[in-house]
């Protein structure tokens, strides 16, 4: 049977070297994608990058398994895990159907992907029904005459919705939109808004608030340093000092692995450039990207050094923890417990 992608020397020799000691032997991926092309009817809308695509066009649930093995070989990762879905054109029905059936077949935790157009009793049967432990939402699913730079997280998170996320202490996958990403003061005060309105949600900021660059961040850490309970992914991150300020300002307990693949299979490294992320990818790997800010392709040498995006990710958080002086304990706890006690409380009790 042939592999889904190939795993290199300079793969191998990244993992040995500096990721598989770091890494704990058991770990929760709390951010996957799994789904069928067959669900998604649309094409791009323009309110989001569209380089993702050409890392994978589907991940079915075998695949992310496989992934699995393939990227950390001898260690045990389940993943919290949900659809990916950006348009109302989109099958959700089949989405979320394919990702309940597969969380209980493979024993493992899922969220629903919800329409912001569902009302607050609908989200709570499709969770139940579903076997979800909350939700992912997306900003492309506002409604279609709000300029995406003027999308709000309550267009896409409505109110009614996290009343009920709330009240039953549920999960919220939370990717915040707006070109100023973590740094934008709108998001600032509604996330604030979200951690006082509603503190029995178990919220979750993606990707680390999708500050990628420097000047992503602003003062949002020292916003964000008011919270108490604001949880964050540190999923297709792969900037160290992002994570050095997110580990000082919120500490190990409120820091979650996640990997945001299938799309951090893709085999780059990622710069920054006037607060531009520039994801450098071997040539012709990624199809066309020449109209994209955010791909650029290298040859040779520069491109046979590349590895995963994954690998890039958790080794920028393995300097991150390095400079911060965070204990094996504590990194246990990022890839491994913090999950643990949000998916199954009973079993983080103990
Ligand atoms: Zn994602």
């Amino acid at each position: 049977m042939s592999r889904l992608f190939d795993v290199k020397d300079v793969d191998r020799r990244f993992y040995q070297e500096r990721l598989k000691g770091f890494l704990p032997e058991k770990i929760i991926d709390v951010h996957a994608h799994v789904w069928l092309k067959s669900f998604r009817k649309a094409p791009p809308t323009g309110r989001a990058v569209t380089w993702p695509l050409h890392v994978a066009e589907e991940n079915p649930v075998e695949d992310l398994i496989e992934t699995y093995e393939l990227l950390f070989p001898g260690k045990s990762v389940k993943p919290l895990m949900f659809s990916f879905v950006e348009s109302h054109e989109d099958d959700f029905k089949a989405a979320n159907d394919y990702v309940s059936c597969a969380a209980r077949e493979h024993g493992f935790a899922a969220l629903v992907f919800a329409s912001p157009q569902w009302s607050a009793q609908r989200l709570e049967r499709e969770i139940r029904q579903g076997a979800f432990l909350g939700v992912k939402v997306y900003l492309t699913l506002s409604p279609a005459d709000i300029p995406v730079d003027q999308i709000r997280i309550f267009d896409f998170l409505p109110h009614h919705q996290l009343e009920v996320l709330n009240e039953r202490g549920w999960i919220v996958m939370l990717h915040i939109p707006r070109s100023g990403r973590l740094r934008d003061p709108v998001n600032l005060a509604d996330m604030v808004e979200i951690e006082r309105r509603y503190p029995n949600a178990k919220v979750i900021i993606a990707h680390a608030g999708r500050a990628y660059c420097p000047e992503d961040v602003g003062d949002a850490f020292a916003v964000l340093s008011e919270t108490k309970r604001l949880l964050f992914d540190i999923s297709a991150n792969t900037n160290a000092a992002v994570f050095e300020q997110l580990i000082r300002t919120v500490g190990p307990r409120r820091i979650l692995f996640g990997s945001d693949l299938p799309i951090t299979r893709m085999r780059m490294r990622r710069i920054c450039e006037n607060g531009n992320y520039v994801n450098l990818v071997p040539k012709g790997l990624y199809g066309d990207v020449s109209d994209d800010k955010h791909m650029r392709e290298v040859e040779g040498e520069q491109a046979d050094a590349l590895s995963f995006f994954l690998y890039e990710e958790i080794d920028a958080f393995r300097r991150a923890a390095q400079a911060t002086g965070l204990t094996p304990e504590d990194v246990e706890d990022v890839f491994y417990g913090n999950a643990v006690r949000l998916i199954d409380p009973n079993e983080g009790r103990a």
